[in-house]
């Protein structure tokens, strides 16, 4: 039918030439009326509320479409006096589900832009859309079912002022959970919501070597075998590459100084330009970026052995296992020597953590999901910059990330 709805009867539709708008006088079918909003629960009626109430509807045509009907009032066993269910549209809100569904399915697939545009509702709207379409999915699953092994991370947003913990888990490479705050409390609340015979089911948890998921984690899932993430890890080594990068940059430029005042040429640019051939893993250099990394190893062999050391590291976690263990060993004992004092630092870092390491090594816990998965939520953080709060994030995250992608309303039966 044209508006989209279930157990609603249509009354009659007008189109009201002055605001050009087609309207749906409806009312709930018997069985979907004098319902609780909230619970669903078959009430006795209160009052009739506020009168008639209008739900935008999907446009038909270029024409805007809403569905007009009576809002009463019930009085429900457990939630007192509220607006009674309309088989159309969520509990509290100003869309129909098609609406709603639309719009989510647009946040997911496309721009803020084409979102809002199309729609023709503002960002701010598509956010408390996005956040009840969320909220009514993960309520129809149970997505702590069977976790075994999880992923904590963190990321940040609001140009690094805010955080959100993230939760995924290894064996479906979903994410769980998610929440403003990156602090004990924060993820404590996450081990609450799972209940104690859950966190006692879980075998590995891997994270960062941040200190407060490490006591929560020892604290709330006394079974689990920390490891350490290999992504945050690789990063650490990046770091100190990036230090070292800068010294020989500060250097060059420095000799370029003595010879004339002025703009950094020669050496001191090269390497500042050579920045990204460093970082990236060797398989992925462009032609370009590789010769400027043979450059470096003729000009700045200090330099290329810091990056050799970087590499060296990253290639631990390619072996695994005791193959793995025995290339760490010998990294450690490389980088101790190395003089460079960012790798003699990060050596002596990665003493500290060895066990939970080697517990990656053992367990072998994939790196590429929690890496993939803070590289997508980044993105969403772009895209969410103009919410007001996290929740909106969080809900456009479970949606495109947690298994509960939108379908298009009317394309597979609710
Ligand atoms: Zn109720």
């Amino acid at each position: 039918m044209v508006f989209g709805v279930e157990k609603t009867v249509v009354e009659g539709v007008e189109f009201d030439e002055d605001e050009q708008l087609l309207i749906g006088h409806v009312r709930p079918t018997a069985g979907a009326r004098s319902r609780c909003g909230i619970c669903d629960r078959r009430c006795r009626g209160y009052d009739s509320g506020q009168g008639r109430r209008r739900w935008r509807s999907l446009d038909l045509g270029i024409i805007r479409a809403v569905l007009e009907a009576d809002a009463p009032r019930v009085r429900c066993r457990i939630h007192g006096v509220v607006v009674a269910a309309v088989p159309w549209a969520r509990h509290g809100a100003g869309h129909t589900y098609c609406f709603d569904d639309q719009v989510a399915w647009l946040a997911v697939q496309t721009s803020k832009t084409a979102t809002s545009a199309l729609m023709r509702v503002s960002w701010r709207t598509v956010g408390s859309i996005i956040t009840r379409v969320a909220a009514d999915a993960i309520r129809r699953t149970d997505r702590f079912a069977n976790l075994r092994r999880i992923g904590i991370d963190e990321i940040s947003y609001k140009k690094g002022h805010r955080f959100l913990t993230l939760v995924v888990d290894h064996d479906t490479g979903r994410l769980i959970w998610a929440a403003p705050g990156r602090d004990e409390a924060t993820l404590e609340a996450f081990f609450d919501a799972l209940g104690e015979a859950r966190c006692a089911a879980i075998t590995q948890v891997s994270a960062d070597a941040a200190d407060w998921i490490a006591k929560v984690v020892a604290d709330k899932a006394p079974n689990a075998v920390r490891c350490a993430d290999p992504f945050h890890v690789v990063r650490w080594a990046t770091k100190a590459l990036d230090e070292e990068r800068r010294r020989a940059w500060n250097i060059a430029r420095g000799a370029v100084h003595q010879r004339r005042a002025g703009r950094a040429t020669g050496a001191a640019a090269a390497i500042s330009r050579a920045r990204y051939a460093l970082w990236k893993n060797p398989e992925d250099l462009t032609v370009n970026q590789a010769a400027k990394l043979a450059w470096i190893a003729k000009t700045d062999p200090r330099l290329h052995r810091a990056y050799l050391l970087k590499e060296g590291l990253r290639q631990v976690f390619v072996f695994k296992g005791e193959h793995g263990k025995h290339a760490l060993h010998k990294w450690l004992s490389w980088a101790s020597r190395s003089r460079i004092p960012a790798f003699v630092d990060l050596a002596r870092r990665i003493r500290i953590h060895r066990p939970s390491i080697h517990a990656t090594l053992e367990h072998n816990l994939s790196n590429g999901l929690i890496e993939s998965m803070n590289t997508k939520i980044r993105l969403l953080t772009r895209i969410a910059f103009g919410f007001h709060t996290a929740h909106p994030l969080i809900a456009l995250a479970m949606l495109a990330h947690g298994g509960y992608r939108p379908a298009l309303p009317g394309r597979t039966t609710r």
